[in-house]
């Protein structure tokens, strides 16, 4: 059986390198990173504290941070009733990293966005003194990514939830309607949240949800019709409530704590939502712009719609869009994504940590193959990319394209190196060499 990380559940093989704890247990070197920038935020929160109250006082959440990142059997339950009533209820922060310090993870995964990425860390940061707020002053910062498909909305909410270490769940706004109608009503993205925290309803109170294609539930222009707007504008009220929290009783599956499945009820004040959109055709000159030919924009003039590549988006032209003034009230932080370029493109095919180039070479490895990709075949795959405007979700598929044949006939090929050339992105053949 392999060995893996008990922070963040990698195998050995994956990591670089993994340090071996006196229970034998294993930590990988970037959960060895993150927990040191928690241990030395801490040791700062520690000494704030003693400085304010003129004594020597402990950290109250470092504790808990520990049991929640190294022990994670505690968080089952432990035998003593009180004891879990206790650690139910207590108010954990969400992450002691600073702003600078959560971009600083993003930028491993999520290439470029350095707007999208400074803000989202602000929020999340404020976010989680929030939750420490005992004034009740520091409002809700949800958050609106405005962009693109693939150009990172998604990936940067998940990666977020990962730094965070909270319960994440992802709803697809299309999928919604207002309750009693068919389709899904919006309670059920709750239902999904404590199923990503097993069944820990306290745990799920405190996670993240990730609404994608918000802009699909924009009022369809402005023209009302008789008959209820019941995917569109009463999913946007029917998610005003559980943005803005409020108890809400969710029909939950089973798992550790609910074994049944019964109705639970959820607390949705410290949710944090992150809606993405690709609101397409409010940019006037972009070349998205060319799937939009025939958009309705209803009452909204090309002016209206405009906007800069450096500009984020504001909430009225989004209202002349078709969404509620309500729902952009309680979406305060709107970030707009830039489009990927090229140069973009071939960065996201070799630099994050999970970069597709890295997983192909780590597959035909297994092999005894050394796989090359030349740098005319990288810029040449991000050009296909760009030609087919899928941005990077496009560029999977376009790999899988080129490597299948590769990955067929390379074991059998009795080569030790096997390079990927402008060329090869087309005809599918590479170059086999002997070492
Ligand atoms: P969106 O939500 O904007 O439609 P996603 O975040 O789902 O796009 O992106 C789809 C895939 O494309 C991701 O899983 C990731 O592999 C890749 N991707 C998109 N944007 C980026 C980026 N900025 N950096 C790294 N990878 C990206």
């Amino acid at each position: 059986m392999s060995e893996v990380c008990i922070f963040c559940g990698r195998s050995a093989e994956a990591a670089r390198f993994m340090i071996k704890g006196p229970n034998g247990k294993l930590l990988c070197n970037d959960c060895v990173s993150v927990a040191t920038i928690v241990a030395n935020q801490a040791l700062l929160d520690l000494d704030n504290m003693e400085m304010e109250s003129g004594s020597g006082s402990s950290c109250e959440y470092m504790d808990e941070d520990f049991e929640e990142y190294f022990n994670d059997d505690m968080s089952e339950g432990s035998d003593d009733p009180e004891v879990d009533d206790e650690l139910a209820t207590s108010e954990k922060p969400m992450s002691c990293l600073t702003p600078i310090e959560i971009t600083d993870i993003l930028d491993r995964h999520v290439i470029g966005q350095d707007r999208a990425k400074k803000a989202l860390a602000v929020a999340v940061y404020n976010h989680s003194k929030r939750l420490r707020d005992k004034t009740g002053k520091i409002r809700k910062s949800n958050i609106l990514l405005v962009g693109p498909s693939g150009t990172g909305k998604t990936l940067l909410a998940q990666t977020l939830a990962g730094i965070l270490d909270v319960p994440f769940a992802i709803a697809d706004a299309t999928s919604l309607t207002e309750a009693g109608y068919v389709g899904d009503d919006v309670e059920n993205i709750l239902t999904r949240l404590i199923d990503a925290a097993d069944g820990d309803t306290k745990k799920a109170e405190r996670g993240i949800i990730y609404i994608d294609e918000i802009d699909k539930i924009a009022r369809k222009g402005e023209n009302r019709s008789i008959t209820r707007d019941v995917s569109g504008e009463g999913v946007q009220h029917a998610l005003l409530k559980i943005i803005e929290g409020a108890d809400v009783s969710v029909p939950v599956a089973g798992g550790r704590k609910h074994p049944k499945g019964d109705n639970v009820l959820i607390n949705t004040k410290n949710i944090l939502f992150i809606c993405g959109g690709a609101f397409e055709g409010l940019k006037k000159k972009d070349k998205y712009k060319k799937r939009t030919i025939g958009f309705d924009f209803g009452e909204v003039s090309e002016a209206n719609t405009e906007f800069g590549d450096d500009d984020d988006v504001a909430p009225d032209t989004l209202v002349r869009y078709g969404m509620t003034p309500e729902l952009m009230g309680r979406l305060p932080v709107i970030v707009s994504l830039d489009d990927l370029k090229e140069e973009d493109l071939v960065r996201i095919l070799t630099e994050p940590e999970y970069a597709l180039t890295k997983e192909y070479q780590e597959l035909l490895a297994a092999d005894g193959i050394d796989l090359v990709f030349r740098d005319d075949a990288l810029r040449e795959i991000a050009k296909v990319a760009m030609e087919k405007y899928t941005g990077a979700r496009g560029l999977r598929a376009i790999m899988e394209d080129i490597m299948l044949d590769i990955m067929y006939n390379a074991p059998s090929a009795g080569s030790k190196k096997c390079i990927i050339t402008k060329n090869t992105v087309h005809n599918k053949r590479p170059t086999y060499r002997a070492a």
